[in-house]
């Protein structure tokens, strides 16, 4: 029996793993442009970090984790949980009172495998810790904005504030207040949910509690002094930076940690999988793992399946790798053997060099050459070991060059070539 890869889980093959090359290439260039450094953290962390970070009785923890029961390890889910973990393990605020860091790779959710929702996903994740100016609220998402734009996807903003311990408890009894008179059209999950966590509710992708919370009171008019300032200074930034938003009172985003500026880059061109990008700020989760007290944070995870469906399927883009500078061609054993070595050295010398190691015919090796979209093609049989010379010929205007056999001088007569 043949054995195919899990449910969710997937391979990425040549012809499109370019695509996610360029997305990552764009990416890094502009994380650097706004000062973020790399990161790269473990996949597996203990259970707990994500139980007590993204919240108990949210859909991650509840029913997404992939956990080893036994030794009370978990696949990350996501990337912010972990990269606190690390932050605050290594004393980085020490070392830097504002960090700004980006971390790029796989997380695992046990999710029903869809169009742009697999259980093995990719994101890129930008996380800045130490500050709470708005200014970097509105930094973050005009960053999102610019690689979206670099990129060539059209995504719109949309952004809520959750508040802050100060103004959200009071909020949440109104809210609980308002689900309790209409409990019994809601869901299951936001049945039993509603009395310990009612924000959740707003969260509920189910129509008809959608429907239900349609007429809720909006956060946005329960804020704090404090946190209203913030957030108006927020959009003020957006405004200066000339970047689009919308405002969506009812964003709640699927995980606790969040306070204040919420955030989702959103595409109509994926159905239902519509979020690209979503974070926000989360001012007390550093202390809260047993970090330095006033730790604000704030960040952002783009997903990378998502921008690579919409590259694929909206601009129709295929990056095709470049073919190689040369491809040798050996004849016989002694054009064999004179090749191999060759080409070993042509490489050693920074050079794209593509070979067959075959023993097969002429004619079909210029035809893996032509398909491989070779620059230059070098053929090496008995006549040109012997002389140790032979005709470089330049696939494009078919021009012929008696050459040396020798990295060296064919490297200086490619150079001049290309
Ligand atoms: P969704 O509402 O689509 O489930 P989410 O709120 O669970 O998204 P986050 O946890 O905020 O997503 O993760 C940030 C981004 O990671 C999402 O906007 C999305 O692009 C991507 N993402 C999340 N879950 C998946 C998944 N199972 N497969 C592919 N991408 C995902
Ligand atoms: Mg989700």
């Amino acid at each position: 029996m043949k054995i195919k890869a899990l449910k969710g889980f997937k391979d990425i093959l040549p012809g499109e793993v370019e695509v996610w090359q360029k997305v990552e290439t764009t990416a890094r260039n502009i994380f650097s442009r706004f000062d973020f450094s790399e990161i790269r953290l473990p996949v597996l962390e203990k259970t707990e970090l994500f139980a007590r970070s993204i919240g108990e009785d949210t859909d991650i923890v509840e029913k997404e984790m992939y956990t080893f029961v036994d030794k009370q390890i978990t696949m990350r889910p996501e990337a912010t949980a972990s990269l606190l973990r690390a932050y605050i393990e290594h004393g980085l605020k020490v070392k830097k009172p504002v960090q700004r860091l980006f971390t790029i790779g796989p997380m695992f959710r046990h999710e029903r495998p869809q169009k742009g929702r697999l259980r093995q996903f990719h994101q890129m994740d930008v996380e800045v810790l130490g500050s709470e100016s708005p200014l970097v609220d509105a930094e973050l998402m005009a960053m999102g904005a610019m690689l979206f734009k670099e990129l060539g996807i059209s995504v719109s903003l949309e952004m809520n504030s959750l508040g802050c311990p100060l103004c959200r408890p009071a909020y949440r009894r109104a809210l609980l207040d308002f689900i309790e008179s209409r409990k019994d059209g809601l869901c299951d999950d936001c049945r039993r949910r509603s009395s310990t966590n009612p924000l959740r509710v707003l969260d509920c992708k189910k129509t008809a509690c959608r429907e239900l919370v349609d007429q809720a009171p909006s956060i946005l008019e329960a804020l704090c002094p404090d946190c209203k300032t913030h957030f108006s200074t927020v959009q003020d930034g957006l405004k200066q930076l000339g970047v689009q938003y919308r405002l969506n009172k009812f964003m709640v985003r699927g995980l606790d940690y969040y306070c204040r500026t919420t955030f989702e880059f959103i595409t109509k061109d994926l159905g239902a999988q519509a979020a690209v990008a979503a974070g926000g700020r989360y001012d007390g989760l550093v202390e809260k793992l047993g970090g330095p007290k006033n730790t604000p944070g704030i960040g952002f995870a783009m997903g990378l399946e998502r921008i690579v469906l919409l590259l694929l399927q909206e601009k129709k883009v295929t990056i095709e790798r470049n073919g190689p500078d040369l491809f040798v061609i050996g004849l016989g054993d002694k054009g064999l053997e004179l090749s191999y070595g060759l080409v070993h050295d042509l490489r050693s010398r920074k050079i794209y060099v593509a070979m067959d190691h075959e023993g097969k015919s002429l004619k079909s090796q210029m035809k893996q050459a032509n398909k491989a979209g070779a620059v230059h093609v070098l053929i090496i049989g008995d006549d040109e070991v012997d002389r140790s010379r032979g005709n470089l010929k330049e696939m494009e205007s078919g021009q012929q060059q008696e050459v040396k056999l020798e990295a060296a001088s064919l490297v200086e007569v490619m150079n001049l070539n290309m």
